[in-house]
């Protein structure tokens, strides 16, 4: 996979692109990602890449230019790639989520532009974008942290970029449902004991927990998420008796 990222702050992205699960991923060939300041876009003096907006008020807009002129110098380099898909960094979009993450990471080649003021110009928006990302119901400063947010979260999910270890099939809203918890080594740790069935080495029980568990979860914190699932009788019936339980005893404080 490629990625480009158009930004006016590429030194932002040094630390997290060169750590860790996106350092693997590029250093095994899996991804390759691309930082483009815009600012090397424009063509006047002082490198403007800001403007008033039309009809006063607050704040400034990137200009349309150095965005479309950068655009076009990061779609002269496709080296063979089909037509890249240009997500912009706006908390106008849509809600990033894991299935948009596993939509992405089928794509070969994503664009990403990171707003900064009050936005891009609304015609970039209009003509150049082919889908619009928020991270959330909240505003940044800039699409950094955003673009940083889906890079991740989209090349995690690349075959093999991820150890055998680690299974993304697991993980929360995988199979839509938060993951149960984990626990490791000592069994006892200031008189808190792992729960003796993780212990008994009964790989059915274990998964039997591990399922119910990720229903408790799922039920308690994010019951949205179990709207429309399939529950299998066995485990409606015992999700509700927990849930009852659980009650009780946050009741009891
Ligand atoms: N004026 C815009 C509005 O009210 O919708 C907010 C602009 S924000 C200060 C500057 C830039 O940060 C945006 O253009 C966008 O690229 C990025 N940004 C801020 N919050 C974001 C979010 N929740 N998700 C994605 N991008 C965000």
């Amino acid at each position: 996979m490629r990625v480009d990222i158009l930004t006016l702050f590429p030194g932002m992205f040094a630390g997290p692109f060169s750590e860790s699960m996106l350092k693997r991923a590029q250093e095994k060939g899996l991804a390759s990602i691309h930082l483009h300041d815009i600012r090397d876009y424009t063509t006047d003096k002082h490198h403007v890449v800001d403007d008033y907006p039309y009809g006063g008020g607050a704040g400034m807009v990137m200009k349309p230019e150095p965005v479309y002129a950068a655009l076009q110098s990061v779609f002269a380099e496709d080296g063979g790639h089909p037509t890249p898909a240009v997500l912009l960094m706006t908390p106008q979009g849509e809600r990033f989520t894991q299935a948009i993450a596993r939509e992405l990471v089928e794509q070969p080649w994503l664009v990403i532009i990171c707003g900064h003021y009050e936005g891009v110009d609304e015609r970039i928006r209009q003509h150049m974008v082919t889908r619009e990302l928020s991270i959330g119901d909240y505003v940044l400063t800039g699409g950094e942290l955003p673009a940083m947010v889906i890079t991740e979260t989209v090349i995690r999910l690349i075959p093999g970029v991820m150890g055998s270890d680690q299974s993304a099939e697991e993980e929360s809203f995988a199979a839509g449902l938060l993951e149960y918890p984990h626990y490791t080594r000592p069994p006892e740790f200031m008189g808190w004991r792992v729960p003796p069935v993780l212990l008994s080495g009964h790989h059915a029980e274990v998964e039997k927990w591990r399922r119910r568990q990720s229903l408790l979860r799922t039920a308690v914190r994010r019951p949205d998420l179990l709207d429309g699932m399939e529950i299998v009788a066995a485990d409606r019936q015992w999700l509700s008796e927990a849930l009852a339980e659980h009650g009780a005893t946050a009741a009891q404080g």
